[in-house]
């Protein structure tokens, strides 16, 4: 029996089932992981990065080793836990699953790196989010499959080594720039994920239509594909949205004409932009003259996370040229002015501006 008493200031022991989540894999009754593809040759797109990781996993297959650190940037829905699990895959690998913002303590990393089993894929997602005692605990499980694990408390604590069983770390980050140098200098190969081009996404959504069993027509898949802010994960989204319309409202087949209609009772627009996305639009040119406005202020006028703003609507508002990140702050281009139906009121603002700069002239 447990003795009374408080509980350690750090709390018990972790379970590591509770900080890594089981991966099903084949047979998964989820449509979105019904949807994921399974190998290198499905996964559509990112040609690029294919090619290198192809080449990185056939070297240490090859050579009997597990591979190097692999670390995948990009926005989030590109595919970076999709291919974690084809890394696993390819490898004939156990695939271990956990965030940075779960590993808050070094135990709790501790707990899974003492729990692997040689050749394992460990797939942290965030990564730049891991707390920092976790993070040192990983360089040297990365560089040496080595920890030092602390024993007791205050003055009397000491550190064990325990060597661990040589796996791989699959890391995935929204935000590259946050990750420390020398975390980042211990992955052996990064990939950057790109925002998938229209034909691409053409590809994914007629992949998932005939995985989902959807009637979708040429002209239906490009609709879409069109309006997917170059993300899969929101392709298919919609693909199950236009879906639902299909049926209830039309004859259950995907027209290009059918998916105008879905996405518009969706609010999402010509271009693909949801309703967050022109409401931060909206709020830089309405509340704030175009710009420059520091992110936190237009995270608050549009009642999102800063992080949100930042990490899930600003990527492709810049890829689409609509907003700029200056020094000084967001700032709304001509073409997000044009986009909101606003021009006539920039060109007002302009000519106000520039009378009252001729008022103040000598
Ligand atoms: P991330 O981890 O980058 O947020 P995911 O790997 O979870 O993205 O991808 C989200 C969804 O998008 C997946 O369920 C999958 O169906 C789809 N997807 C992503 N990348 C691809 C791709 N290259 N080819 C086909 N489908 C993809």
């Amino acid at each position: 029996m447990t003795p009374p008493g408080p509980p350690p200031p750090d709390g018990p022991d972790p379970d590591p089932e509770d900080l890594v989540v089981p991966v099903a894999l084949p047979g998964d009754s989820d449509v979105e992981a019904s949807l994921r593809p399974r190998s290198l040759g499905e996964f559509v797109g990112q040609q690029k990065v294919r090619e290198q990781l192809d080449l990185v996993l056939t070297g240490a297959k090859l050579r009997g080793t597990p591979p190097d650190h692999v670390l995948l940037a990009g926005p989030p829905g590109l595919g970076k836990t999709s291919l974690s699990m084809i890394i696993a895959a390819e490898l004939g690998a156990a695939l271990r699953l956990t965030s940075g913002p779960a590993l808050e303590r070094a135990g709790d990393l501790a707990a899974i790196l003492s729990n692997l089993v040689e050749g394992d894929v460990l797939f942290i997602d965030e990564i730049h989010r891991i707390a920092r005692p976790a993070e040192e605990m990983l360089y040297l499980a990365m560089e040496d499959f080595r920890i030092d694990v602390m024993v007791g408390k205050g003055p009397g604590a000491t550190s064990i080594p325990l060597d661990i069983a040589p796996f791989t770390l699959v890391g995935a980050t929204t935000r590259s720039g946050q990750l420390t140098g020398p975390l980042r200098d211990r992955f052996g190969f990064t990939a950057h994920m790109e925002f998938y081009s229209a034909d691409e996404l053409t590809t994914v959504i007629r992949r998932s239509a005939t995985i989902l069993g959807v009637d979708l027509r040429a002209d239906g898949a490009t609709e879409i594909a069109r309006r997917s802010r170059g993300t899969p994960r929101i392709a298919n989204r919609l693909l199950r949205r236009v879906r639902d319309y299909a049926q209830v409202r039309a004859n259950g087949a995907i027209t290009r004409q059918v998916a105008r209609d879905a996405l518009a009772v969706y609010d999402v627009d010509e271009l693909g932009l949801d309703r967050l996305d022109r409401s931060v639009l909206t709020a830089l040119c309405r509340s704030f003259g175009g710009g420059p406005v520091g992110l936190t202020t237009l995270a608050i006028a549009v009642g999102e996370e800063p992080t949100t703003v930042e990490e899930v609507c600003e990527p492709f508002l810049v890829r689409v040229g609509m907003l700029a990140r200056t020094q000084r702050g967001r700032v709304a281009t001509p073409a997000a002015w044009e986009h909101l139906g606003l021009a006539q009121l920039r060109e007002d603002s302009i000519a106000a501006e520039a009378t009252l700069f001729d008022g103040l002239a000598p």
